[in-house]
C-alpha cells in the first residue's frame, strides 16, 4: 500500500507583473513531469513572442462567447477589457491521471474555482514592493503607458481580496520563488483530508488485525 493522493488543483494570482508567468516557466523547467499546467482561452492580442496554443489560446470575442455557451470553460472573467477563461477538459483530464495541475489565473476567475471545486490550493504572488512592480510592467516594455496604469488601478482593486487565498508568495527572488512554490504544492500532498483512501485502507487492515486477536 502507498501513499498515492490525487492531483492537486493550485490556482496562482497576483498582480499583472509579479512574475507569475516567469516563475510558471521555470517550475515547468524544473518539475515538468509533476505539473500540468493549463493553457487559458484569451481575447488579447498576443504579444510579441507569444503563440497560439503556447501562452494562449487567442481567440475572438464570438468564439470566445460561443466556448461560454457550449459549456467549454471551468470559469471566466474579464480581466481590463478583455475575457480570460479556463477550458475544461484538459484540468478534468489531467487531475483525473493524478497530475498536480496549476491555473494561473485571475482573483474573479480563483473565487469560481474555490467555489466550484474547494479543495483548490489557490496562491498569490506579490513582487516585494508596489514600486517595483510599476518597474516590472514598465521593464517587460510589452504595454503602452496606458494600460499600464490599468493593471497598476487592478493591482489596487486585487489586494482587497487577498484574505480568500491560502498562501502569499513575495517574488523576490527568482529560483528561491520557484522553491517555494513548489515545497508548498508538494506539502499539500501530506495534508490528513486528501489521504482519505490511503487512512481507509489503513483502517481496514488494522481492523483485521484487531479481529484476528480478539478470535485467540
Ligand atoms: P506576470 O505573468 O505576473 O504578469 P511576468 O512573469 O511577465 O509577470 O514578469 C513581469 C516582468 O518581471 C518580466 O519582465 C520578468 O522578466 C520580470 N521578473 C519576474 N520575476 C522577477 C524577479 N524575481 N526578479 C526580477 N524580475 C522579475
Ligand atoms: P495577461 O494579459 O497579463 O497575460 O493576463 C492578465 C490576467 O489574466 C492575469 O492576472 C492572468 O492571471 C489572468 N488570466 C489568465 N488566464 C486566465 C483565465 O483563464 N481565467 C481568468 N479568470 N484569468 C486569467
Amino acid at each position: 500500500m502507498t501513499q498515492k493522493t490525487r492531483g492537486i488543483l493550485t490556482v496562482v494570482s497576483g498582480f499583472s507583473g509579479a512574475g507569475k508567468g516567469t516563475i510558471m516557466k521555470e517550475l515547468m523547467n524544473a518539475h515538468g513531469e509533476r505539473y500540468a499546467l493549463s493553457i487559458s482561452a484569451t481575447t488579447r492580442a498576443p504579444r510579441p513572442g507569444e503563440t497560439d496554443g503556447t501562452e494562449y489560446f487567442f481567440r475572438s470575442r464570438e468564439e470566445f462567447e460561443q466556448m461560454i455557451a457550449d459549456g467549454a470553460l471551468i470559469e471566466y472573467a474579464e480581466y481590463v477589457g478583455n475575457y480570460y477563461g479556463t477550458p475544461r477538459a484538459y484540468v478534468e483530464e489531467q487531475l483525473s491521471a493524478g497530475r498536480d495541475v496549476i491555473l494561473e489565473i485571475e482573483i474573479q476567475g480563483a473565487l469560481k474555482v474555490k467555489q466550484r471545486f474547494p479543495d483548490t490550493l489557490l496562491l498569490f504572488v506579490t513582487p516585494p514592493s508596489a514600486a517595483i512592480l510599476k518597474e516590472r510592467l514598465t521593464g517587460r516594455g510589452t504595454e503602452t503607458a496606458d494600460v499600464i496604469e490599468s493593471r497598476l488601478v487592478r493591482a489596487a482593486e486585487e489586494i482587497r481580496g487577498i484574505e480568500a487565498y491560502d498562501y502569499l508568495i513575495v517574488n523576490d527572488k527568482l529560483p528561491e520563488c520557484v522553491k517555494e512554490v513548489h515545497q508548498i504544492i508538494s506539502n499539500e500532498h501530506y495534508r490528513i483530508s486528501r489521504n482519505a483512501s490511503f487512512i481507509e485502507e489503513m483502517r481496514r487492515e488494522l481492523d483485521m488485525f484487531s479481529k484476528k486477536s480478539s478470535n485467540i
